[in-house]
């Protein structure tokens, strides 16, 4: 399959694949394979592809790809550049090895984790000025959904997190929408409930930083996005690709996801 036509969405998608704690370096080679034999058969360069390794494999994944049409993104950073920081991996090491991207304050480092706004604030200044774009993860719980909570939590969170940034900074973010009550549990939110919160956060960016650069930020939807719903979701205006957790981690549903995109390219 070749897209040819022009792409009716303004902004480039991405797919982003969250393996989380999963994959040895030979897992991760072999989905890299599989991958790269499936992306032959498809045209994949309207899309951003990302692979997010855990930290042992990162390496192996970014020389895997080679100067194929896949970038790599590490799931996490810590703000200072290097010292006595036992277990952390700083921004430079991450673009040493071969990152492009880094996931920050995605829901399960805020909750298992205890990260806060203001850390997560931290981690995205230093992945900018580490030349990584981060892909900033945003959402509510379900009880905060219920609570009518979900506006005054996200933009919390979307001003705490980019406070103190530059316009110039902020457009070179993403932004993941990622409900919590969605993730892992097979719930997704329907294309409706996430252009909603969507919009949202366009015009928090246009009230903030203008519109050029509302317009700029790719903003994907995250929680339990598969081949089936994909093309739903991103058809949605503000919707410009997902973060993809449990359906990553098999190339072939994985691929699906990728391909699922091009019904809106059409
Ligand atoms: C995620 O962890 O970012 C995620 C969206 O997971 P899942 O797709 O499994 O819901």
């Amino acid at each position: 399959m070749k897209i040819s036509s022009m792409s009716k969405k303004l902004r480039k998608p991405a797919i982003v694949a969250n393996w989380k704690m999963n994959k040895t370096i030979s897992d991760a080679l072999q989905f890299v394979d599989e991958c790269r034999k499936m992306f032959k058969e498809i045209s994949v360069d309207r899309v951003d592809v990302v692979l997010s390794p855990p930290y042992t494999a990162i390496k192996a994944v970014s020389d895997a790809i080679g100067n194929d049409n896949i970038a790599v993104a590490a799931q996490n950073l810590y703000w200072e550049e290097k010292g006595a920081f036992t277990g952390e991996v700083s921004a430079s090491m991450l673009a040493d090895s071969g990152c492009k991207f880094v996931i920050i304050g995605h829901s399960e480092r805020r909750h298992q984790f205890g990260e806060t706004d203001e850390g997560i604030n931290k981690k995205i200044r230093s992945a900018i000025h580490g030349n990584l774009s981060p892909i900033f993860c945003v959402g509510e719980t379900l009880q905060q959904r219920e609570h009518d909570e979900t506006f005054k939590v996200i933009r919390d969170q979307v001003e705490k997190g980019l406070d103190g940034l530059s316009e110039e900074a902020v457009s070179t973010l993403l932004i993941a929408y990622e409900p919590v009550w969605a993730i892992g549990t097979g719930k997704n939110a329907t294309p409706e409930q996430a252009e909603e919160v969507h919009g949202f956060i366009r015009s928090i960016l246009r009230e903030t930083y203008g519109r050029s650069v509302s317009e700029t930020v790719r903003i994907l939807y995250g929680g339990s996005v598969t081949p089936e719903n994909v093309s739903n979701l991103i058809k949605e205006h503000n919707i410009d690709g997902a973060l993809v957790g449990g359906a990553s981690l098999k190339a072939d549903s994985f691929v699906k996801i990728v391909a699922g995109t091009f019904d809106i390219l059409k």
